[in-house]
């Protein structure tokens, strides 16, 4: 299979003193270590749907992403690696002749075959389009034009992408009452795998990274649960009060506390979701949220690409 480079990934103490006199615990866990061209979550997510689909037989993955979608890289290298075809659904069809982006052409250079879609066709091909098809109509559409494929939803979140994230927590020891699992929420399913994973007592927290997911988002995790576990857990909730303005949007302040936690800690931020959260955990502590006594542990889920301005080692 894709072997990680590092197998548990590291937990590391960061409490620093603003976070210590609020009586708070926080450590990283280093997922961005797991796989350097298949990091963090995306590699957790993958895993079991590459197992499955190599024992079904497939030859072929299909997915969907947006012009900069570290899915579609993560899907393009893990496809080759096992010896699979790989073809991206990409939204927006002025893309199509541009110049390739470093994200399009890294996963091209991966043998990713590209195709470039209008976005109302994009929708419809990810089974959230407005004809109301759903998402079993759009794949028989799908298999129709691309051939027997194992089509993976938008950012990669289904069932066994939720079994693969609950592998997190189950590589931290003593998890119990004061622990609290933190990461980034984007379509929710690393949320969904590490709120399935952790032990009773022990609490998941996910901060959206994108404006307006109320009630959206938590629609997913519950559905994912039910999904991949036929069951609810309400271990879990979504802060929807740190998006920074919403998807891929970095405010200055933001931009500050992430050069400023780089430089006391040495490790390199990814903006759009792992800094988000590590601001959000640092204001929800200073806000009083947690108890004193709690121990965050903040997944690292990704590494920074080319245009974060990360200037540790
Ligand atoms: C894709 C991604 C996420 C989003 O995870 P979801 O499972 O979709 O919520 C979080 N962090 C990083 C670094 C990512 O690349």
């Amino acid at each position: 299979m894709l072997e990680p480079a590092l197998s548990p990934t590291p937990l590391i103490d960061c409490t620093d003193e603003a976070l210590a006199r609020t009586g708070v615990e926080l450590r990283l866990k280093r997922d961005d270590l797991l796989h350097p061209s298949v990091p963090g979550n995306k590699w957790r997510k993958l895993g079991p749907n590459l197992s499955a689909a190599v024992e079904q037989g497939h030859t072929r993955l299909l997915t969907f992403g947006g012009a900069y979608s570290t899915h579609l890289r993560a899907v393009a290298v893990a496809a080759r690696a096992l010896g699979l075809e790989s073809v991206g659904l990409v939204r927006g069809e002025e893309l199509a002749g541009a110049p390739r982006n470093w994200s399009l052409r890294a996963a091209e250079a991966a043998g990713m075959e590209l195709a470039f879609l209008p976005r109302s066709a994009y929708r419809e091909a990810t089974g959230r389009g407005a004809s109301g098809a759903s998402g079993g109509t759009a794949e028989a559409e799908l298999q129709r034009r691309w051939g027997p494929c194992l089509v993976l939803p938008e950012g990669g979140s289904n069932a066994l992408a939720a079994v693969g994230a609950a592998q997190i927590p189950a590589e931290l020891p003593d998890l119990g009452e004061r622990d609290v699992v933190c990461c980034p929420v984007g379509t929710g399913g690393t949320l969904a795998g590490i709120a399935a994973g952790l032990p009773p007592g022990a609490r998941a927290l996910g901060v959206a990274v994108l404006r307006g997911g109320q009630g959206y988002l938590e629609d997913e995790v519950t559905r994912l649960h039910r999904a991949a576990y036929g069951r609810e857990f309400d271990n879990w909730r979504i802060d929807h009060d740190h998006h920074g303005g919403g998807y891929g949007r970095v405010p200055a302040a933001l931009a500050a506390f992430a050069e400023d936690f780089e430089r006391r800690h040495g490790v390199a931020l990814e903006r759009r979701y792992v800094a988000k959260l590590l601001a959000a955990v640092h204001g929800l502590a200073a806000a009083g949220a947690f108890p004193p006594g709690t121990r965050l542990t903040a997944v690292v889920t990704g590494l920074p690409d080319p245009s974060d301005e990360g200037s540790a080692p």
